[in-house]
């Protein structure tokens, strides 16, 4: 699995993060838009459709911005927990690369 989209590095910023992926691929994204994307069998239902997924991001949107604590999950994910109501969720490095390449600014 080790491939252009390993995660080669994150920088934790107050309000986003700094993605590098191993083909030099670099993305500013805000935790936010990571959260908005979580895959745990919390948020993940909340995506199901364009409507949950807008009403899910005004959700967010009005948290109170966290930097979260991030922990590596074996070769392949990070786990972000957030205390304001997320923290099993796994996001594996090729879904953080989805994201980045969605909702990131591109360095
Ligand atoms: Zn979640």
């Amino acid at each position: 699995m080790e491939g252009r989209e390993s995660l080669t590095d994150l920088e934790r910023g107050d309000e986003d993060c700094v993605l590098r992926f191993a083909d030099g691929a670099a993305f500013t994204v805000s935790y936010l838009a990571i959260r908005c994307r979580c895959q745990c069998a919390k948020c993940k239902p909340r995506q199901e459709n364009e409507q949950r997924l807008l009403e899910f991001e005004e959700e967010v949107a009005r948290l109170r911005v966290e930097k979260p604590k991030a922990e590596p999950v074996g070769h392949y994910g990070i786990i972000f927990d957030w205390r304001t109501g997320c923290s099993s969720g796994i996001h594996s490095f090729s879904h953080l690369r989805r994201v980045a390449e969605e909702l990131g600014i591109s360095l």
